[in-house]
């Protein structure tokens, strides 16, 4: 039986090395990838809810890795916090969707762009320097550019989250609650910070038009946002009996699939030229 366990205890720790091993491999890809540029961005539309006019888009990282394939962002980009790539992870996206802003605007079509910033991000304190950074080397219009933060940036750190938000905005940019109604105190961060736009987590969205208490809860947080002079939009749009409902609660934007995928920057454009921007 001793040597049973003793057996099993070497399993154990053999899987656990391999995990460990994978872990590391991992790590040390997304290094590489970053240093070689090799993350790129889909632009996901958002349109108005009212009438279905383009509204902007969030850009979205995505990672194709040689032998991996398509490594989603919920991987690989923990992996990249917990190599120390949190920073250089943030100022490459917001340089390269700034970038991609600027030479949509080159070609005369002005689109507002959303980038996400990871709550670790905003509370390590370098947040401010890094936007304001990346908008004057990207010749950046903060008023076009929006980030979005999840709720888990309070907990982390409230005082902290709250300080770096209020900078944010004093550079000019928009601030958007991500994810809203999957934390568990989100009403007392509205009423300490000044979003622009609340996100409406999909969860919700799922709902419409198949719980009367969902549809309710979505009416009220409409009302929240409206009150507060905040936008609201709805993540997750799948079909069409869910937009329909959103029109009727009056949500002032919606994404998902349903309005379009994230897609390339060339097919962005042309969306957004056949909607009639520029
Ligand atoms: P998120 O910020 O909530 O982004 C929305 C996610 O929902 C995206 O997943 C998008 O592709 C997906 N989505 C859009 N419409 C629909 C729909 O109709 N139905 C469903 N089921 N899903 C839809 P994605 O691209 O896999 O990104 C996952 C998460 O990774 C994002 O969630 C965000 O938290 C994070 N992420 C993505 N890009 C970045 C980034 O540049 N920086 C940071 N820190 N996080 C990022
Ligand atoms: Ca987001
Ligand atoms: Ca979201
Ligand atoms: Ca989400």
């Amino acid at each position: 039986a001793k040597a049973a366990g003793r057996r099993q205890v070497r399993t154990f720790s053999a899987a656990m090395d391999a995990a460990l091993g994978e872990q590391r491999r991992l790590e040390q890809d997304v290094q590489k990838a970053l240093a070689e540029g090799a993350f790129h961005f889909a632009y996901q539309p958002k349109f108005r809810v009212s009438d279905l006019g383009f509204a902007g888009c969030e850009a979205l990282l995505r990672w194709d890795h040689r032998l991996r394939g398509a490594v989603p962002p919920g991987v690989f980009i923990p992996a990249a916090e917990r190599a120390g790539l949190s920073v250089p992870l943030a100022r490459h996206t917001l340089h390269a969707a700034l970038r991609q802003q600027a030479a949509w605007r080159a070609q005369d079509i002005d689109i507002a762009v959303a980038v996400n910033l990871s709550a670790r991000h905003i509370v390590s304190g370098q947040a401010v320097e890094l936007v304001r950074d990346a908008l004057e080397a990207e010749n950046g219009v903060p008023e076009r550019l929006e980030i979005e933060v999840t709720e888990d940036v309070f907990i982390r750190d409230p005082g902290a989250a709250a300080s770096t938000l209020e900078a944010l905005r004093g550079l000019g940019v928009r601030l958007a609650l991500d994810d809203f109604g999957t934390g568990y105190a989100s009403l007392g961060y509205l009423q300490q910070l000044p979003f622009d736009v609340i996100k409406l987590d999909r969860s919700f969205v799922a709902g419409l038009g198949t719980s009367t208490r969902t549809e309710r809860i979505v009416d009220a947080i409409t009302r929240i946002a409206h009150g507060l002079g905040a936008k609201l939009v709805a993540e997750g749009v799948e079909n069409p009996v869910q937009l329909a409902r959103l029109r009727e609660i009056g949500c002032d934007e919606g994404q998902g699939y349903l309005l379009g995928r994230p897609m390339a920057p060339e097919a962005l454009s042309a969306l957004a030229r056949s909607h009639g921007l520029a």
